[in-house]
């Protein structure tokens, strides 16, 4: 897999420090604690790409990872810890809108939620965002093994079909970073869109 040969390419605190904005480049969001680290840390086959912790407030900037050149990843920051302070999580939102806003070598964006608690606020305004922008959109539902398969299964399928209408393409599939279920149906998602 390509994905296993994905290296740290830089961070960016700003909008300016990005890499230059050509290739293809997917974005990985999601709330603090979803599970986005594990899942990148996963997905790429390294231990510790992305950081993962609790730490709050770890996953401050923009991460870029390269796969190929020209393919990139992108680790949006993390949000939903109430110690962040208002300035630093307005300064996110600012980044964060600026990026999705501005990126034109964006070519989707996996959105990471923890399947018991899906479609918080931010990850609606994430939905809305990408229907506005006609921008695609995978729902990774994480930590599946905290759920049975059944369970599991079924939850992806409702917020599916909550979403239905969405008038950009949108899918959804169940993940965990313990176990690995999912990563083949990841991959399959990360490999067309930056086509590798
Ligand atoms: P982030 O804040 O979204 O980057 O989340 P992390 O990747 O740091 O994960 C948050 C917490 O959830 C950590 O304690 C992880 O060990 C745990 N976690 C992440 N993915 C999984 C998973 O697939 N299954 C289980 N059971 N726990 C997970």
């Amino acid at each position: 897999r390509l994905l296993r040969q994905t290296q740290f390419l830089t961070s960016a605190q700003r909008l300016d420090q990005c890499p230059p904005d050509e290739g293809l480049e997917v974005a990985f969001a999601g709330r603090s604690n979803a599970g986005k680290s594990s899942a990148i840390n996963r997905l790429t086959g390294q231990k510790s790409l992305a950081r993962t912790s609790k730490t709050p407030g770890r996953t401050q900037l923009l991460n870029f990872f390269e796969v190929t050149e020209g393919r990139r990843l992108v680790d949006l920051p993390g949000y939903g810890y109430a110690k962040v302070d208002r300035a630093t999580r307005q300064q996110w939102q600012k980044e964060l809108d600026g990026y999705l806003a501005e990126r034109r070598c964006l070519r989707g964006l996996v959105l990471l939620m923890d399947i018991r608690h899906p479609l918080k606020d931010f990850d609606r305004m994430l939905v809305d965002w990408s229907a506005e922008a006609g921008m695609p959109l995978h729902l990774l539902l994480t930590k599946a093994d905290k759920l049975s398969f059944g369970q599991a299964k079924t939850t992806v399928m409702k917020v599916a079909s909550s979403l239905k209408g969405h008038p950009a393409p949108l899918t959804a599939q169940l993940f965990s970073s313990t176990s690995g279920a999912g990563c083949d149906d990841a991959w399959d998602r990360l490999g067309g869109w930056l086509e590798l």
